[in-house]
């Protein structure tokens, strides 16, 4: 439930509580007060005309002693009046029936002389009756007062309380929900102000723990998708962003290329672990700068390397994996032991050499021709080629089963000639 009902519903009853007291307390004096000023009120007033009747002979002037006894006619509490003078009645209120069969509480009888008197009775029922109204009147003054100060209350309520909180609610379900967090403007000093500053230093301090672990998070998938001897992605960054391989433009393809140094173990074996760590490194780079940008090397594990080389035209892939085998073999690498001449096998396949761009399924081809690269006495590179089948689809090329139609081979004897290079193996 909000809070402004909840308000309210402390507020009505307490408003409610409050006026049933002042009503009750005011009926109770407010009867007790007018009970007595009205009976004085009648008393003064029946003594003034007590005193003008025998001022002016109203016992011999009926109709003035009628004219004189006419503002008792005025008063609530007063029931009936007479005036009788020497044992006559002379004028009477109401007029014709004066008190005869008049129903009262209580009578002020004055005495004016001998059988001379002014009686007046008076009802409490009357008296009651104007009361009730005044209380009536007080009733509604205080409902309105009430309505008045509950449209004042919930102003206030809705300017210092509700809008305020609705405005924090709204930054923390914005923080929760949408992880976006907004400083919230705050001037005032009371306790909403202080959940506001404190909701504001919260947000500060989330914001620099998420960028921080934004940032931390990033160097852990950096760290886990890269090799931490050569620099170059490893094959967790493969299986998380290369498989399957993006699509090569229209008329273009991407080509993965096995590259493993040849005869690795002799250098460990013969210059030490330290001098073949130095190797790799060198290849990293090597890699790395012999590639366009967009291609991207791999360190596939212990000393073998992918190169995925994206879009570029088919009939260029030979160029490029010469390119590759020439970085490598041409100038000796830089180690601790002196340079070191640095031979590779390199095993080469486009992605349409099958269906699928799962990149495991494209590896099965280029780890054949790297295999046929080493076979054929290594420091060459072995591309694997597809050929249009009978229905004009692109299908790879069985390396295995002897019904290989082409395959191209670069030779380890020249490092410039291309073409002439590139031997039938089918
Ligand atoms: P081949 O020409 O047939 O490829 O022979 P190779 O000696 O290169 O291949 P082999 O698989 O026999 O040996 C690979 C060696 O690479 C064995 C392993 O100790 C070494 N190696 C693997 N990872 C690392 C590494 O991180 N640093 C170093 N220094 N050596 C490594
Ligand atoms: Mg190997
Ligand atoms: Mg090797």
């Amino acid at each position: 439930m909000k809070l402004f009902p909840k308000f309210l519903g402390v507020l009505v009853p307490c408003f409610a509580l409050m006026a049933s007291i002042g009503l009750w307390v005011e009926r109770d004096f407010a009867s007790e007060i007018e009970t007595q000023d009205l009976a004085q009120r009648v008393g003064s007033l029946a003594g003034k005309i007590a005193t003008s009747m025998n001022r002016h002979d109203a016992a011999n002037q009926p109709q003035l002693a009628q004219d004189l006894l006419a503002p008792l006619g005025h008063e609530p509490s007063v029931v009936c009046a007479e005036y009788q003078a020497s044992g006559q009645l002379v004028a009477r209120y109401p007029q014709g029936l004066g008190c005869r069969n008049a129903v009262f509480d209580d009578s002020i009888d004055l005495a004016l002389g001998p059988e001379t008197f002014l009686r007046v009775a008076l009802t409490e029922d009357n008296w009651q009756a104007l009361v009730n109204a005044q209380l009536r009147n007080s009733m509604i003054s205080q409902a309105a007062a009430f309505v008045v100060a509950l449209i004042a209350a919930s102003i206030g309520f809705q300017i210092l309380v509700s809008r305020r909180l609705s405005r924090l609610n709204q930054a923390i379900r914005r923080a929760v929900i949408k992880r976006e967090r907004i400083t919230i403007d705050e001037k005032g000093r009371d306790e909403i102000s202080e959940l506001v500053v404190e909701y504001n230093r919260l947000a500060k301090i989330e914001t620099k723990l998420e960028d921080a672990l934004r940032q931390r998070n990033q160097e852990i998938t950096q760290a886990s998708q890269t090799d931490a001897l050569t620099g170059l992605y490893n094959r967790v960054y493969c299986q998380r962003h290369l498989s399957p391989v993006p699509v090569p433009d229209v008329d273009m393809t991407t080509l993965a290329v096995l590259i493993d140094i040849d005869h690795f173990k002799q250098i460990n074996d013969t210059y030490g672990h330290q001098v073949g760590d130095q190797v790799l490194k060198e290849m990293g780079q090597r890699l790395t700068n012999t590639l366009r940008t967009d291609s991207t090397a791999i360190r596939w594990g212990g000393e073998e390397f992918l190169v995925l080389i994206n879009n570029i035209p088919a009939e260029s892939a030979h160029k490029v994996v010469e390119r590759l085998l020439n970085a490598i073999r041409q100038t000796p690498f830089t180690t601790d032991e002196g340079p070191l001449r640095v031979t590779a096998s390199l095993g080469g396949c486009p992605i349409d050499v099958t269906d699928s761009r799962d990149l495991e399924d494209i590896l099965i081809w280029a780890d054949r021709a790297l295999y046929l690269s080493k076979q054929q006495g290594r420091n060459r590179a072995c591309l694997v080629w597809s050929t249009h089948n009978a229905q004009g689809q692109l299908v790879p090329q069985n390396l295995a089963g002897g019904e290989l139609e082409w395959i191209g081979i670069l030779s380890s004897t020249s490092s410039t000639s291309r073409s002439n290079d590139m031997q039938h193996a089918s």
